[in-house]
């Protein structure tokens, strides 16, 4: 088995990949090359199974949500209400737009039948009839790629009617959304996918109980879909002994920045970044790391003091921050904290759905301050106006963009506090005067 080599965390001993292991064979989007690497035999193993069961065995894997909140998947399968009388569905969450996270868009474009084998299975176990997988509108030729998979499923007897004779009747539909990052959050999600504008909607009730068309829905991420065939085929046992006990399994790590090789890396949960720096070449030559964030710009960002900190959900988290979506952004010694953190600010600005006033205006003004310190025209108590209001955004609307908004704010005053007031009392930006347009 994989799992002796995948706890030795050395480098030379990292890459024994399962989602990517085949990601650079000739069509390795194809039916015919999935299932030379084990393709579809984990649904067979599932379809011999009762559907609880199944929901008890991915339970048992301790499989945590790859979207980034690390809910333990099979207990949200769980929450499914059965004998309702009502449909389930699947909706499989494809919108990744996160700053930074790029992990289910490479893995939908090389191997897309590891999501739908996954999805297969979760409808068996949620005895549901009808999937979907809500797709980021920007991505064209991930679309194309789906239907075509779709397509080959449908003509193997793996989606249709009595899937592989089982007696499990399921459609699976692909719809593209339009490009708003707001649609990435699970209800705001449900409410595109029903031809509304994507707006969050309060929770509770959680999709579980009440999600699209009203009905008990599971909305899972890709990754974590695509995960549970490897588990059905290899083993619960095989898939806890990677990882920590409480977020077993492997993942996909998303180097990105500065570093020497950039690219998804697949690797046990609880690796640090300074292994993932080992095994991919490092800082680029001459630099060195400043600060990078554990899972996309939501969540706090770290310092080099953090290298060592395992990224599962105990260690970041018990360090202050969330591992979020695994999106290693590396920034070195070259880049200006203010300007990274306004960019960020300007981006959730420009997503945010506009529907809870805290978010829709505190963006707006937490933007306005950063820009002005960021060009030399800001002010000691501007720093403290960040902090409150951030601190009036973070937990106070629907959904978590506006934390979101917030937590870049509140790291960065905290590890880079001096950056900021240089920029105040030096009246512009140290790395780049260029930049110091406005108080001349
Ligand atoms: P959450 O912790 O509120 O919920 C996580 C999941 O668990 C949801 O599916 C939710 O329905 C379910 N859940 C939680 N409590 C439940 C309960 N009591 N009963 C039934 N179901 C329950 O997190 P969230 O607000 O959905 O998402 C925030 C996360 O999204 C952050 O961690 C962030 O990193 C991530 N994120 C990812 C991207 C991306 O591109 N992948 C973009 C933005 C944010």
């Amino acid at each position: 088995t994989l799992a002796p080599e995948l706890k030795d965390t050395s480098p030379e001993n990292l890459l024994a990949p399962v989602l990517s292991a085949f990601w650079d064979e000739d069509r390795s989007w194809t039916l015919d090359v999935y299932k030379r690497h084990e393709g579809y035999e984990g649904l067979r193993k599932a379809l011999a199974m009762s559907p609880d069961d199944v929901i008890a065995y991915v339970k048992e894997s301790g499989l945590r949500g790859r979207g980034g909140a690390g809910f333990p998947t099979g207990m949200k399968w769980q929450f499914i209400p059965q004998g309702d009388g009502k449909p389930h569905y699947l909706v499989v969450n494809a919108d990744e737009s996160e700053p930074g996270t790029c992990k289910d868009i490479p893995l939908l474009f090389a191997n897309p039948h590891s999501l739908i084998e996954g999805i297969v299975i979760a409808c068996y176990a949620i005895r549901s009839s009808h999937a979907f997988i809500y797709l980021r509108g920007e991505v064209v030729p991930v679309l194309r790629r789906l239907h075509e998979a779709v397509r080959e499923a449908h003509a193997a007897g793996l989606l249709g009617k009595n899937v592989l004779g089982s007696g499990l009747d399921l459609e699976l539909t692909v719809h593209a959304g339009a490009g708003a990052y707001i649609c990435g959050e699970e209800t705001a999600l449900l409410d595109s996918l029903e031809g509304r504008r994507g707006q969050p909607r309060l929770r509770p009730p959680f999709p579980a109980v009440a999600g699209l068309y009203a009905c008990p829905t599971v909305v899972n991420n890709v990754e974590s879909i695509a995960s549970v065939p490897a588990i059905m085929n290899r083993g619960k046992e095989w898939f806890r002994s990677m990882g920590s006990e409480k977020s077993p399994g492997f993942t996909l790590y998303s180097l990105s920045g500065h570093v020497a090789r950039p690219g998804q890396y697949e690797a046990p949960m609880g690796i640090t970044l300074r292994q993932l720096l080992d095994m991919s070449g490092g800082m680029r030559p001459g630099h060195r790391l400043k600060f990078w964030t554990p899972g996309g710009s939501s969540t706090p960002m770290f310092t080099d003091e953090h290298l060592d900190v395992p990224l599962d959900y105990e260690g970041v988290g018990a360090a202050g921050s969330m591992l979020g979506t695994k999106a290693l952004q590396c920034f070195d010694e070259t880049t200006c904290v203010v300007r990274a953190v306004t960019r960020w600010t300007e981006f959730y600005a420009h997503e945010s759905c506009g529907k809870c006033t805290p978010c829709r205006e505190g963006t707006y003004w937490l933007v306005q301050l950063m820009r002005d310190i960021e060009a030399g025209k800001g002010r000691m108590s501007d720093l403290d106006k960040l902090n409150d209001i951030a601190d009036n955004i973070n937990g106070k609307a629907f959904c978590a963009l506006g934390d979101g908004a917030a937590s870049p704010i509140f790291s960065s005053l905290k590890y880079f506090r001096e950056e900021y007031e240089q920029h105040i009392t030096g009246r512009g930006c140290p790395f780049d005067p260029a930049r110091t347009t406005a108080w001349a």
